[in-house]
């Protein structure tokens, strides 16, 4: 038999907790935030349950059941350490009609606690009538991660407003219609990315007849190729988007991820051919927009790292459309990390710099001077077609000729490769593993940890020519 599923209302009723360990001190907390009175009756309490009775938030009755009697409190639960205590209080109770809770005995209660969702006000409640309550936060591990963060803004914003809503749209077909728009469009969007002002003129406007225009562009960051290091809220926006546009860095199985309805639009370079001008991507978003689509920009990485985001939202703002960026793992963390290079460890790295090493930016010139310094760690990014010049620049400006450095090819991939060695043969090394774009260069002492970690991370096969100083790997 299924449990009647029920949100109890216990403002100002008293409640009772039996036992004062560290599991009724968690029971206590979920009733005082539910506003109950609370009387723990226990012998002893835990600090928690003392700095609450110092504090005048509970009450506290020394001494067992069933000497102290819990009389007839609006509900108990028994979080006692002892059965026969948790059993007898079981056997009172029911006899006294008072609803009990036994922890981790679903046999003697007559109500059993959830695992919530907390979003409240909304408040998602999850329960496998006490079948397997791992199974249970398991289940709600996975909702919450679907729920954005401020789903109970959402709510607070809606009930703000729910009046005012009435009584300008009258009939309810109308009302519900109204409020379907403003919970799956723009004025919500705003709301979850915490901008309510907006939301608030964008409904009151949509109140007085002008609803927002429904076309807005969320410029997401994909990261670097891992679909698991995507963020939640990159993950939701991919879910909301009617069309997608999206470049060579995007790997299929992120792709994959976007809604299944979506109009795929690929924007960047294919063999041969060249990428499509930022230009004209520009005007295809403005336009897709401002036809009232939800226009997904995905980018491989951090859309403001080496991604011509800033450009995008520029001409946006330019022509009015509204818009959301939701920044994503850059290839520098996601390679680093999954190649065993911790980027700025305190023995041998105080900074680190990213720069970019394609050619037509470095003729524009480069201070390699400041790429030379000591204890730093630089990140080169497009640095494949330009390599042997560069690690020639920065030997020229002073790093020596056993200088480590790595390259890595699709990191954070099935993919992934690593090649190391030092500045003088890195180039080499490259050509001779035939890595291929896109690849991250990563040039300094702690290069080295990599194999002092004893790293051998995602890649089958570690092309390691650091080892063999000279030799090609
Ligand atoms: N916005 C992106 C960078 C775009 S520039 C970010 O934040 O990561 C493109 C360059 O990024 C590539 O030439 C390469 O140097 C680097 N890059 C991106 N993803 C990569 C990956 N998975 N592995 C290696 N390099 C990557």
């Amino acid at each position: 038999m299924g449990f009647y599923p029920v949100f109890l209302k216990l403002d100002a009723l008293p409640c009772t907790v039996v036992g004062g360990g560290a599991v009724a001190a968690r029971k206590v907390a979920g009733l005082l935030a539910a506003g109950a009175v609370v009387d723990v009756i226990a012998p002893q309490l835990h600090p928690t349950l003392a700095a609450l009775r110092d504090g005048g938030q509970i009450r506290w009755r020394a001494g067992r059941f069933p000497e102290e009697d819990p009389g007839r409190p609006y509900l108990v639960i028994a979080a006692t350490d002892d059965a026969a205590i948790n059993r007898a209080l079981s056997e009172h109770c029911r006899s006294q009609g008072i609803p009990i809770n036994v922890v981790d005995e679903p046999a003697l209660c007559t109500f059993i606690l959830p695992a919530v969702v907390d979003r409240t006000p909304v408040q998602i409640a999850i329960s496998s009538a006490g079948a397997s309550p791992i199974l249970a936060r398991r289940i709600k591990a996975r909702i919450e991660t679907l729920l954005p963060a401020r789903t109970g803004a959402l709510a607070r914003f809606a009930q703000g407003w729910r009046e005012r809503v009435r009584e300008r749209i009258t009939d309810p077909v109308g009302r519900r219609q109204f409020w379907e728009g403003v919970l799956d469009g723009p004025v919500a969007e705003r709301v979850l990315d915490g901008r309510e002002g907006e939301a608030d003129t964008l409904l009151q406007n949509a109140l007085a007849g002008n609803p927002p225009p429904r076309g807005e562009v969320y410029l997401v960051g994909a990261g670097p190729g891992d679909p698991d290091l995507l963020t939640f809220r990159a993950l939701r926006l991919m879910q909301l988007a009617d069309v997608v546009l999206y470049d060579r860095l995007v790997t299929p199985p992120i792709l994959d991820l976007v809604r299944k309805e979506a109009e795929r639009i690929y924007v960047g370079k294919a063999r041969s051919h060249h990428a499509v001008p930022q230009e004209e991507i520009n005007a295809r978003l403005i336009n897709l927009a401002q036809q009232g689509k939800r226009v997904l920009r995905l980018k491989g990485g951090d859309p403001f790292i080496f991604g011509r985001g800033g450009e995008e939202i520029d001409q946006l703002a330019a022509h009015g459309i509204p818009f959301q960026v939701v920044p994503g793992i850059t290839a520098a963390s996601g390679c680093a990390a999954y190649a065993g290079i911790p980027l700025t460890h305190r023995d041998h790295a105080h900074s680190c710099v990213f720069v970019t090493g394609h050619p037509q930016q470095t003729a524009l010139g480069v201070d390699w001077a400041t790429l030379t310094q000591p204890m730093q760690t630089v990140v080169i990014y497009m640095g494949l077609q330009g390599l042997a010049g560069i690690c020639d620049a920065l030997m020229q400006h002073g790093l020596p000729a056993h200088h480590p450095a790595a390259v890595i090819q699709q990191g954070s991939t099935p993919a992934q490769r690593v090649v190391v060695s030092d500045l003088a043969h890195l180039a080499e090394a490259v050509k001779a593993a035939g890595l291929k774009a896109p690849t991250l260069v990563i040039v300094g002492e702690v290069v080295r940890l990599r194999e002092r970690l004893g790293w051998f991370g995602l890649e089958n096969q570690s092309e390691n020519a650091f080892t063999a100083p000279g030799g090609n790997p």
